[in-house]
């Protein structure tokens, strides 16, 4: 699943292509791919309405139109493709926004998990799907204090908390990962028994990272390697995921798999305490 190095990469390859760009006929293809409004509102409301940017929060991708924002959420294997009129369309082509100068953007998704949402640029400040978003990974956003409020108390894994977006917006499987073996954390701690030490840490990791991996343009594995956007070369800096049968540079142990938060997760067992 992309994460929030890969959207922002999928954002910067996308943005300058569609930017002023003004939208003609909408066709959709799979209807579940758009949560709201019904159909015909979303092809209507969408015709006429000029890209003015591309913008992003955490793993979504906005839109921001004349009057609309377009959220859209890659979740598994979503991607945007930019195609002359009249290149045949994949079976995997599920909406297609037809652009003034002959081209279409087209949604492509293999698994149809991906989501969009249609609301009004007011509406976008109070939609669900971003008010519960934490901070983003930066500097300037994400405060030590924060974390010390969001984590006490909390019983469940530090790795579950990285997760759940609240936190801090954007970290996925793959970073959460990444991100605890730099702070010498294991995945399955309790939230709450971290000291405000750790926590620090933690942060300093967080925000190094993601912004080294958005500078990277993400990780290309598989899936994202023909995503719209610059192909990413972090998976050239990964350090533990996907690294189980290697042993740690730094100790030397071998690294361990296992699960948290049902998710497959590697970690140093001597590294990370
Ligand atoms: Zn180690």
């Amino acid at each position: 699943m992309p994460e929030l190095p890969e959207v922002e990469s999928v954002r910067n390859g996308l943005v300058d292509l569609v930017s002023e760009r003004t939208i003609g006929k909408v066709t959709v293809r799979w209807d579940n791919i758009i949560k709201e409004p019904k159909i015909e509102l979303f092809q209507k409301s969408l015709e006429g309405q000029t890209i003015e940017t591309i913008r992003r929060r955490g793993k979504f991708l906005l839109f921001i139109l004349t009057d609309y924002v377009l959220i859209s959420h890659l979740r598994m294997e979503g991607k945007f493709r930019l195609e002359v009129e009249g290149t045949p369309l994949t079976k995997h082509t599920h909406v297609i926004f037809s652009l003034n100068g002959g081209q279409e953007l087209r949604y492509l998704d293999v698994r149809k998990f991906g989501k969009m949402s249609l609301v009004s640029k007011k509406e976008l400040l109070t939609h669900p799907s971003l008010t519960s978003l934490g901070p983003e990974p930066v500097e300037e956003e994400l405060s030590i204090d924060w974390m010390v409020e969001y984590l006490k108390g909390k019983k469940r894994a530090v790795k579950a908390c990285l997760l759940d977006q609240k936190l801090v917006a954007g970290v996925g499987n793959i970073y959460a990962d990444e991100i605890l073996y730099d702070a010498g954390i294991r995945p399955n701690r309790s939230a709450s028994s971290l000291t405000d030490e750790e926590i620090s840490v933690l942060r300093s990791s967080i925000v190094r990272i993601m912004k080294e991996a958005v500078e990277a343009g993400g990780t290309t594995i598989r899936t994202y390697a023909n995503a719209y956007g610059r192909e990413g070369s972090y998976q050239n800096s990964l350090r533990i995921y996907g690294k189980v049968g290697s042993d740690c540079p730094i100790c030397h142990s071998p690294f361990i798999k296992t699960k948290v938060a049902q998710r497959g997760t590697h970690f140093c067992p001597v590294c990370q305490s």
